[in-house]
């Protein structure tokens, strides 16, 4: 288990954190989200051992993840950590950077290894390309795969699907995320994209204001979000009488109390998402056909 107790820090006079703690069970798939600045990667860089601790603690079972002051080597063996800026070496092929931390006493064992890693991360066609011929998202994978390659018990990953395009995103993910499930891989992942969160995390922690506003599963925070700044994670929503309603449980009906003008219809593929008048505030729902510039709707919550 991961153990983060009452930790604090900053890099100038502002605190970044402010006396956090949670804990994370082995296995588990939490996301950190928050909004840019609230400090989801210097979390992750303090889990990692990047900087000294102001005050706190975090143990990784019995052991103490300590900062630089106690360690020449940043990071310890059972944790991998993917920065925002991941670094491999240019001049080596994918499979080389792959394979470079892993052993040359096993050849077979260790080729093999590579080609599950290659194929884990979508990469089996650019084995042979050199790292410095690939695309953003090309490296991102690279720096998946060389991160998972020696198993580590944790894996710390900063906006990891950042740099992929969204055809490749879907599959990349599912693939990544069960494979770290299939070998209880501990992920902790910091995102502002809900869907690295919904299928997959079994707790989400909101960073603001240097504190943790909320620790707890996805489906509780979608059901029951406590405030403006959740509920906007998850999608377009209202605020009709101080009560958060998202934009797809708003529907249009016969007639209701909230009378509301059409300003704008937006095809959004499966739907249209509607922008709306209602007294003079700017609401949005969900519909399946687009709708004229000043019809009256009725809205109703469903
Ligand atoms: P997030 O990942 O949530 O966007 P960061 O952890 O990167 O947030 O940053 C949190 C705060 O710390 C921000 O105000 C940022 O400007 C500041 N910060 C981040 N890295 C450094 C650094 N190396 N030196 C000084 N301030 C930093
Ligand atoms: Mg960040």
């Amino acid at each position: 288990m991961l153990q983060v107790k009452n930790i604090s820090f900053s890099y100038k006079k502002q605190a970044v954190l402010n006396n956090i703690s949670f804990n994370v069970k082995a296995g588990e798939h939490v996301s950190i989200i928050g909004e840019s600045g609230s400090g989801k990667s210097t979390l992750l860089k303090l889990l990692y051992g990047t900087y000294d601790l102001h005050k706190g603690h975090i143990f990784w079972n019995n052991s103490e993840i300590l900062g630089p002051k106690h360690n020449l080597i940043i990071g310890p063996e059972f944790m991998k950590y993917v920065a925002q800026e991941f670094d491999l070496m240019p001049f080596i092929t994918v499979a080389e950077n792959i394979g470079a931390f892993l052993s040359n006493f096993y050849p077979e064992e260790k080729q093999a290894r590579i080609n599950e890693l290659l194929d884990v991360v979508e990469l089996k066609p650019f084995a042979k390309t050199k790292v410095k011929e690939l695309s953003g998202g090309q490296k991102q994978r690279v720096a998946l795969a060389r991160a998972i390659a020696k198993q580590p018990e944790i894996i710390l990953l900063d906006e990891p699907f950042s740099h992929i395009d969204n055809f490749k995103k879907q599959s990349l993910r599912r693939s990544l995320f069960k494979y770290l499930k299939e070998k209880n891989i501990t992920c902790i992942v910091a995102t502002h994209d809900k869907d690295d969160v919904l299928s997959y995390s079994d707790n989400m922690i909101v960073l603001h204001d240097a504190k943790i506003m909320a620790n707890t599963t996805p489906q509780e925070l979608y059901n029951n979000p406590e405030n403006k700044l959740i509920a906007s994670f998850f999608g377009e929503f209202n605020e009709i009488n101080s009560k958060i309603i998202y934009a797809n449980q708003l529907k249009p009906v016969d007639r209701s109390d909230l009378k509301a003008i059409v300003k704008q219809s937006y095809y959004k593929g499966s739907f249209y998402l509607i922008e709306a008048d209602l007294n003079g505030e700017n609401v949005f729902f969900e519909h399946d056909v687009q709708l004229k510039k000043g019809k009256t709707v009725f809205l109703y919550q469903v």
